[in-house]
């Protein structure tokens, strides 16, 4: 198995109760089976709570149940009960491993963070060149082991190149990019690749992307409202420039989490749509909401951050 990690990845380090959104708090704490067979020999105060808290959720997985918003051992501190009583080694895998995701395609496995955590967000809209060890030079080899793979890892190569062109605005580089794609699903669909038509088109604006994230899980109520004013004038709000430098990043990061899922599922433009509804969401939404800095939370269903 070849590991590919990037450069930023070893440097990051939770920053625990300094941080302004905190992954302890909206949604119930999966504790997978080895961690509980630990939980069950705890003694103490301590034990009987975790034993007290441990619980099912709808899908019968083991949990920690949120209350009041907050997972039960997050102290008023803003810090982790089980962290400070019994040590980092004995948090389950989601506590301990969050915001690091490992991705596994043929024999290589490339390890990312997710956006959703603003520390490791803030690494890699800092980082020069955050995917650079992702690199096609990296996996030679893989055309060999699995045509499917080797053409995929070229084409997002060169999906990276287009959004990276900065001879152009951004919003022309993510068209480029799709068009590219358009062609490559059509190889991966065994279909002479041809021009995306955008006559066919039956929507105009963007309110119909808004309309479809009203529709998703949205775990912040703030962000739920911020969406729902975002979207009564999103049609005359301009993106602006200094969002789309930032986007950039975010764009790539999109492009390195899950455009290889093509692999499985053979479809290559979803990572696509959901790069080009992101930037039309939470453009519009810093186009709304920056100049009144209000506080807002990753959103729950692209994990994209308005600028504060
Ligand atoms: S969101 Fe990131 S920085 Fe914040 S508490 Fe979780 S892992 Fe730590």
């Amino acid at each position: 198995m070849r590991e590919i990690y990037p450069a930023f990845y070893k440097k990051f380090k939770c920053i625990a109760n300094r941080c302004e959104d905190s992954c302890c708090k909206d949604w119930d704490i999966d504790i997978d089976s080895k961690t509980e067979r630990f939980y069950q020999t705890v003694q103490g105060a301590l034990g009987d709570k975790i034993r007290r808290k441990l619980a099912d959720d709808e899908y019968n997985e083991r949990v920690f149940k949120v209350e009041n918003g907050r997972c039960p051992f997050w102290n008023q501190d803003m810090l982790c009960d089980i962290f400070i009583g019994i040590g980092e080694e004995h948090l389950s895998e989601t506590c301990g491993s969050f915001p690091r995701v490992a991705i596994e395609y043929g024999d290589i496995r490339e390890h990312i963070l997710s956006f959703a955590c603003p520390e490791a967000a803030r690494l890699m809209l800092r980082e020069e060149q955050p995917y650079a060890d992702f690199g096609i030079q990296e996996l030679d080899g893989a055309e060999e082991d699995d045509e499917v793979l080797g053409f995929l890892l070229k084409a997002r190569t060169r999906s990276a190149q287009m959004l990276l062109n900065h001879e152009q605005p951004f919003a022309y580089r993510l068209a480029d990019c799709l068009e590219f794609n358009a062609q490559v699903q059509a190889v991966l669909d065994g279909e002479e690749p041809s021009p995306l038509n955008f006559d066919d088109a039956e929507q105009s604006g963007c309110g119909f992307v808004f309309e479809l994230h009203k529709g998703f899980e949205i775990m912040s109520p703030a962000w739920k409202q911020a969406l729902a004013d975002t979207a009564e004038q999103s049609d005359a709000l301009a993106i602006s420039e200094g969002f789309d430098r930032d986007f950039e990043q975010f764009a790539l990061y999109y492009l390195y989490r899950y455009y290889l899922e093509a692999v499985r599922s053979g479809d290559v433009l979803y990572c696509l749509r959901r790069i080009v509804c992101a930037y039309l969401v939470t453009g519009k939404m810093d186009a709304d909401f920056a100049p009144r800095a209000i506080p807002i939370r990753a959103c729950a269903c692209c994990s994209a951050t308005p600028r504060r």
